[in-house]
């Protein structure tokens, strides 16, 4: 181990890397980390810091017309855009600066450079052209948006990392995709004033979330004056002379907007990385395949976080970061355990969920039970929004255990973080029904729903 530079290099500076990086060097481990872009990765710099400040920001016409029922008068308001990209990037850069710190505050040394794999053990750092040595190589690359090059006029469309900084808010924009960024940005969008209309080529969006809470954002959604347009695809984007776009959609429409989003998935960053010359299996995505404990098949290169497309979310990123801490560094082989992951969709409403959804647990299980309420939240009678709350839990007939719970409607995503760990542990339906409950809260309904609303036995609702 003496004879390399490192007893550790990680490849990218995302929430993956930079957790291990500190933690190793916390350890005592010679460390060192690249990053090509900017230290903080996806998460802090183009996703899901920003994009819940996006929704912040994207919640308050809405607060501004509830004040009215308690009472409140509230002037006409007014939003700058500009005002509030440039907030953002205060507070990323701040993040930013101090994931890099951190790093540096436990030991480990930090480039700024793009990383690519020489050999087995060397990494060429292109900004600093020069080759480093380690023991162990972590790469922990992340993803990027899947580019659709297919799609004429694919040029003039931009992705989730452009839409945070555009020059100025459209008027009107068309994002195309189902997934929850998709819906995300299409709430923010619209929140902030933009005509907004989402294209999804399958039957409704969000798949393998529950499909109670699918249907029912959707609606509520289109209620708010979203236009969701399903079964439907875009096949051709052209300039128009006024520097607007024309989106000729597989229905036969064309819809006349300001800006086209393509938000259709994200692929892996492995490309032009010395992967192959070292011999790094790639799934058919181009994902790194990992064992259980995030090895490659080359002994000594692990990977973690988006790039594998395990589970793409920050807090399995970094879970999986110590997994491998354990196991490379603590003669503790420790493999991630992705089962029942909470869940958030930042949407308007808010979705909040974990464990199996009904579609599920019907499929696996012969005897299901469903606890369902959709009501009114309380803070909607005085201020007379026309939105419900959904939540509903999904109960094994024959153990009572609780195999799901689903929320539609404000802090669903708070909740599901605490609903994590009663499912986590397995408890079962009788743990809940003899937790007391927290009046007047929202959350209270998922205590005190004590009969099944329905049943489905093998796969029929009784
Ligand atoms: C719009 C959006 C919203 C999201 N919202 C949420 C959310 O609400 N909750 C949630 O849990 N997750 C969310 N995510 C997902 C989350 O951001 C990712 O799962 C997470 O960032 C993955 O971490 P990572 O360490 O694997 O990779 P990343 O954070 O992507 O970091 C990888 C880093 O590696 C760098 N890099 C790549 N190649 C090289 C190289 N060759 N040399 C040096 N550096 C390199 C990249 O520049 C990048 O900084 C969101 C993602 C997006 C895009």
């Amino acid at each position: 181990m003496a004879g390399y530079d490192y007893d550790l290099f990680v490849i990218g500076g995302g929430s993956g890397g930079v957790r291990a990086a500190r933690v190793a060097a916390a350890l005592g481990k010679r460390v060192a980390i690249a990053e090509e872009y900017r230290f903080g990765g996806t998460c802090v710099i183009r996703g899901c810091v920003p994009k819940k400040l996006y929704v912040y920001a994207s919640q308050f016409p809405e607060h501004f017309a509830d004040a009215a029922g308690y009472g409140w008068t509230v002037p006409e308001a007014s939003f700058d855009w500009l005002t509030l990209v440039a907030n953002k990037d205060k507070e990323i850069a701040r993040l930013e600066a101090i994931y890099e710190k951190n790093v540096e505050g436990a030991g480990g040394e930090t480039f700024h450079s793009r990383a690519v794999l020489v050999d087995q053990h060397a990494i060429y750092l292109t900004a600093e052209d020069r080759t480093v040595s380690a023991d162990q190589i972590l790469i922990a690359t992340g993803g990027r948006p899947a580019p659709h090059p297919a799609l004429s006029g694919h040029e003039y469309c931009i992705f989730s990392n452009e839409a945070f900084d555009l020059k100025e808010l459209p008027k009107t924009i068309m994002i195309e995709g189902g997934g929850y960024i998709a819906v995300e940005f299409a709430n923010i969008f619209h929140g902030l004033g933009v005509d907004t209309t989402l294209v999804y080529r399958g039957q409704e969006i969000l798949s393998r979330f529950d499909m109670d809470l699918r249907r029912s954002l959707h609606e509520t959604m289109e209620k708010k004056g979203i236009r969701i347009l399903t079964h439907s695809i875009s096949e051709g984007v052209r300039k128009t002379p006024g520097g607007r776009l024309d989106v000729l959609l597989s229905s036969g429409q064309t819809l006349t907007v300001d800006q086209v989003m393509l938000a259709i998935g994200r692929i892996p960053n492995t490309e032009n990385m010395g992967l192959e010359g070292v011999g790094i299996e790639l799934g058919k995505t181009g994902a790194i395949i990992v064992d259980q404990y995030s090895r490659t098949n080359i002994d000594n290169i692990w990977a973690i976080g988006d790039v594998t497309h395990r589970v793409q979310l920050t807090p399995v990123a970094i879970y999986e970061a110590m997994c491998f801490i354990e196991t490379a560094f603590k003669d503790n082989p420790t493999a991630p355990d992705h089962d029942t992951i909470p869940t958030a969709v930042f949407s308007q409403p808010e979705i909040g969920t974990v464990g199996l959804s009904e579609d599920d647990a019907i499929k696996r299980y012969a005897d299901v039970e469903i606890y369902r309420a959709s009501f009114r939240p309380m803070r909607h009678t005085l201020s007379g929004r026309d939105e419900k709350m959904l939540m509903k839990l999904v109960v094994d007939g024959s153990t009572r255990k609780v195999l799901g719970a689903h929320i539609l409607g404000p802090d669903a995503g708070e909740m599901a973080q605490l609903l994590g760990i009663p499912l986590k542990a397995g408890l079962t339906k009788d743990d809940f029904d003899r937790t007391m409950a927290v009046h007047p809260t929202a959350a209270e309904e998922l205590v005190t729903m004590y009969k099944p609303t329905y049943r489905v036995k093998n796969g029929e609702r009784v």
